[in-house]
């Protein structure tokens, strides 16, 4: 298996290669220039195994043998999910005669990134250890990847993490779930600026080629493949438990950068029969005009009550927009060209009319979440998350077909506990392994929003340079 980039001026390259770079050096994104094939006879045979089971053979034909041996594969699998609090790793819950939740949430940080993260962290220190060579990961992080990110990454032998996140903007669960982590390697920043300080402090990072070389820097931000390798492995399991392929199918994802519901086409792309994607957004809908209206144009990132889906430019699209353009990079690269220039999608109507098959959108805004929560609530007793209640309003928005609907909740409740506070009048508690966050220390260095001073403060902590 090659890869190859979504802007087609990047020679194919080996998985390691996609696993250690990210982003492709024309600025793309990697994809298989294949798909592998499951057949309905390998699908009916998932159904008996573990969830680690299923991932090894889901992941298997897109890592190089020579790279990951079997038995190593399947150690690696097992290690990555063995964090997980729940047997099942992934359970299903009834929510009503033919809605089905996917609960995505049993993981060290309480969110669906963990699923992906946690594979990545052991899959790099492998890779690394093979070669002898150590890197350091650094990130800028509004809420639920900076944690993600740091318990995959924590006690690895050949990593070192630096998160940077604004002082006082994100909530005290989210940053305690960082600064509480007191692991050597990890280093959290609190930047005396926002989001985007952080995010271009980062991006100022790697264009010092000097330093990037010097500490070997390196992203697990969601545009890396392994990152929707690891997502893609949970559609087999749902679809399996729930009767694949002799079942219809269909799944309502909340989206933001569109990782997790891509992770889904490509379990389509590789055989799992799956009739319909709804992809599910807040106010913020630039996705729901694309599907539905055919156009994508950019507006502004307005705050809604599920942070984690506040973003206009979804990276991942690209991946689908590759397929959808008949796999032409050049054609890619000229249409995102465009989007950045104009902030408007070249030709999206009839990019819009080709995914419509196949996608469908819904939109809820911030009332319409709140109801959704109170209503689960009412109905079944259940505690849902404000990005899970924007699928379940999806899902109730969208004519029932005849398929089984399977709603992906990508948080734990007790994550966002003023809103579901706000619409149930329940604050719902942290689970054990969490449950004394509030009162554990806390470790994080406060730097000013300026680059020497947090260029300064990576070279005098990060051990890359030693080693090399
Ligand atoms: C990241 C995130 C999303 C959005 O997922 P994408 O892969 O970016 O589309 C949805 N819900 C939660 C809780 C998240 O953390």
């Amino acid at each position: 298996m090659k890869y190859v980039s979504t802007r087609g001026s990047t020679p194919k390259q080996s998985f390691e290669d996609v696993l250690l770079s990210g982003l492709a050096r024309d600025g793309g994104l990697f994809v298989p220039d294949a798909w592998p094939q499951m057949s309905a006879e390998d699908i009916r045979a998932l159904a008996p195994l573990s969830y680690a089971e299923i991932v090894t053979r889901i992941v298997r034909p897109f890592i190089e043998v020579e790279l990951v041996g079997d038995a190593d594969l399947a150690r690696i699998v097992e290690q990555a999910y063995s964090g997980f609090r729940h047997p099942e790793i992934a359970p299903l819950q009834q929510l009503d005669e033919d809605t089905w939740v996917l609960e995505l949430f049993h993981g060290p940080t309480l969110a669906f990134k963990d699923f992906a993260l946690q594979l990545l962290g052991v899959l790099f220190d492998h890779v690394l250890g093979q070669r002898g060579e150590r890197l350091t990961i650094v990130g800028a992080t509004s809420g639920d990847t900076g944690s993600a990110a740091i318990e995959a990454c924590r006690d690895r032998a050949n990593l070192d993490i630096f998160m940077l996140f604004p002082e006082g903007r994100v909530s005290e669960v989210q940053r305690r779930q960082m600064t509480t982590v007191t692991s050597e390697n990890v280093y959290n920043v609190a930047l005396r600026g926002t989001f985007d300080d952080c995010q271009d402090l980062v991006k100022a990072m790697f264009a010092d080629h000097p330093l990037r070389d010097l500490l070997g820097l390196s992203a697990v931000n969601s545009i890396n493949w392994a990152r929707v390798m690891g997502q893609t492995a949970y559609y087999f399991v749902a679809a399996a438990r729930m009767g694949a392929p002799d079942a219809r199918l269909s799944f309502f994802v909340p989206t933001g950068n569109f990782g997790n519901v891509y992770a889904g086409y490509v379990a389509r792309q590789m055989g799992l029969p799956i009739e319909k994607f709804v992809v599910a957004s807040n106010r913020n809908d630039i996705l729901y005009r694309f599907f539905d209206q055919g156009d994508m144009s950019i507006t502004d990132v307005e705050p809604s009550l599920s942070p984690s889906m506040d973003i206009q430019i979804s990276s991942n699209f690209e991946r689908l927009m590759f397929d959808l353009m008949d796999r032409d990079g050049a054609a890619v690269a000229a249409a995102m060209q465009a989007f950045r220039a104009e902030g408007s999608l070249p030709d999206s109507a009839r990019l819009s009319a080709d995914a419509k098959g196949l996608f469908l959108a819904q939109r809820l805004d911030d009332e319409e979440t709140l109801d959704v929560i109170r209503s689960v609530h009412d109905d079944t007793g259940m505690l849902i998350d404000p990005h899970t209640a924007v699928a379940v309003g999806a899902a109730r928005k969208t004519p029932r077909d005849g398929t089984r609907r399977i709603v992906l909740a990508t948080a734990h409740p007790a994550k966002f506990p003023d809103a579901v506070e706000k619409a149930t009048g329940i604050r719902p508690a942290l689970p054990p392994h969490l449950a004394d966050l509030l009162e554990r220390p806390e470790r994080a260095e406060t730097l000013d929003n300026d680059f020497q001073t947090v260029r300064d403060y990576v070279v005098a902590h990060a051990t890359a340079r030693t080693a090399s």
